[in-house]
């Protein structure tokens, strides 16, 4: 199937993260065209590797200062053929077309596993929010809506949250929207609870995360019970899986920011997370100020220079990368099994590079690609949308039943999927074969379009 690379490649020479997205895809799934010929007269990779639509727009805003500044907006509609476009909107400094189209790929087989009826989609700006005032995010927001508006919709393309884009800026986005078209719609999850917003949402991504992991040591007879775990980020996906990973009985050494990690030999526990929390949340600081009131952990900055993440260079048994992608080299995987980890969990969407991946994949590891073990974030945006069209609030208890069902029955669709094409234990083949089909199925369905 290199054709299809190539035909990706030659088309787009520079989107590199789209490259590797597309390559781990293809890759796993050439045994599914083997046996269904007719995808390939469907044309079936050149459609689901081709955006539906690109938005790419101009966002100018004002600083405090009353500077003007433009920054760029975009939003990828990859493939509706499951469901309406779903996907977050990601602010960050690093955000470019190849990223946010190497995120909305993943996402259309992400949201496949979850049997929610979504397609796929991702959005953002490389508008950083680092150090601007609740003002002045404020007004980012509201110039950005005020062109995406046209493009979303509750039954087309509703939008959420993800790196730089938590509540607050949710909020915001909303109330711009509400007020462009006059009415009060479920657009965009991750919402307040008090005005459509679902119970555990913000909690989704990181609990299913470990709900996965669990599901993983389970198939050998294993637990979280005791052992140590390295998470990297501190944002909402690493939060909640250490706090995930604490109530099972585990013991989170590690966490992180773009600029370097703490490392905590006794263990964050959850009045140190509580302070995390406020750190990052509430303080919007850096995870340095963790070792200014724990003075027995160490700060390391990280240094590019040395090719590799000293995070993932400490003794544990799991390693649940929840920052960012391509976070976790070839080197870094060859430091985790040298280090003893059995399993690796992906919170954040592709952290780890094919290299690290095939590492994994060759010691026969317990490995969890994001599309499998971070869907639970989309999953209960699905649910959000659920209450929202019935305008219903379900209690935590509930919403959390649910997720924990949801990942177990990821877990175990990507088990048999791997299983009916020989590669079992596989979860990236089986999370990409079960999410693949069912989307390609769909797309021959509703004939070319
Ligand atoms: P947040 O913005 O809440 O946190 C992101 C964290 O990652 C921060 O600690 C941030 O540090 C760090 N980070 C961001 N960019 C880099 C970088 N280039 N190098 C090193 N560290 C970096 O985002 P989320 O927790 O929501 O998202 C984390 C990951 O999880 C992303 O890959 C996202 O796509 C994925 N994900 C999120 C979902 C969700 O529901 N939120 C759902 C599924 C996947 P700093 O503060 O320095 O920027």
């Amino acid at each position: 199937m290199s054709h299809i690379l190539q035909l990706v490649k030659e088309r787009d020479p520079l989107e590199k993260e789209f490259h590797q997205a597309v390559q781990e895809v293809i890759d796993t799934v050439e045994p599914v065209l083997e046996r269904n010929p007719q995808y390939l007269k469907m044309g079936i990779l050149e459609r689901v590797t081709e955006p539906e639509r690109v938005i790419m727009f101009r966002v100018p805003w004002i600083n405090d200062a009353g500077q003007v500044y433009v920054n760029r907006g975009f939003r990828v509609e990859m493939n509706s053929a499951i469901g309406p476009y779903k996907g977050g909107l990601r602010f960050h400094a690093s955000v470019t077309l190849s990223i946010l189209k190497f995120l909305a790929f993943e996402q259309v087989f992400k949201n496949a596993l979850t049997t929610l009826s979504m397609g796929g989609g991702k959005g953002g700006s490389d508008f950083d929010p680092k150090g601007k005032s609740d003002h002045e995010i404020m007004r980012f927001c509201q110039s950005f809506m005020c062109e995406l508006y046209r493009h979303i919709g509750q039954n087309t393309d509703i939008p959420a949250g993800d790196i730089g884009v938590g509540a607050r800026e949710i909020g915001y986005l909303f109330g711009m929207y509400k007020r462009l078209k006059n009415e009060f719609t479920g657009v965009l999850t991750g919402k307040n609870l008090a005005w459509g917003g679902s119970l555990i949402r913000p909690e989704a991504t990181g609990y299913g995360n470990v709900y996965f992991a669990a599901e993983m040591l389970n198939t050998k007879n294993k637990t979280f019970e005791g052992k140590k775990c390295l998470v990297s980020g501190s944002g909402n996906v690493a939060q909640f899986t250490t706090e995930k990973i604490i109530e099972l009985g585990g013991t989170v050494l590690t966490l992180s920011d773009s600029s370097g990690y703490i490392y905590d030999a006794s263990g964050i526990d959850t009045s140190k997370l509580s302070h995390v929390k406020y750190i990052k949340n509430m303080k919007r600081g850096r995870i340095k100020e963790y070792v200014e009131k724990y003075k027995d952990a160490v700060y390391t900055p990280f240094d590019s220079s040395t090719g590799y993440n000293p995070l993932w260079n400490h003794k544990s048994d799991c390693a649940l990368p929840c920052a960012t992608q391509n976070e976790v080299n070839e080197k870094d995987a060859q430091n985790l099994m040298k280090n003893g980890v059995m399993l690796v969990s992906e919170g954040a969407n592709m952290p780890c590079t094919i290299e690290a991946v095939n590492i994994f994949i060759d010691k026969k590891i317990l490995y969890a690609p994001g599309k499998a073990s971070n869907a639970g974030g989309v999953a209960v945006s699905g649910l959000e949308m659920a209450q929202n069209s019935m305008r219903l609030s379900w209690p935590a208890e509930e919403v959390d039943n649910r997720l924990k069902m949801i990942m177990k029955n990821i877990h175990k669709t990507c088990l048999d999927a791997a299983s009916e094409y020989g590669k079992d234990g596989n979860y990236l083949a089986g999370a990409n074969i079960a999410g693949f089909t069912k989307v390609v199925n769909a797309m021959i369905d509703q004939g070319v379009v």
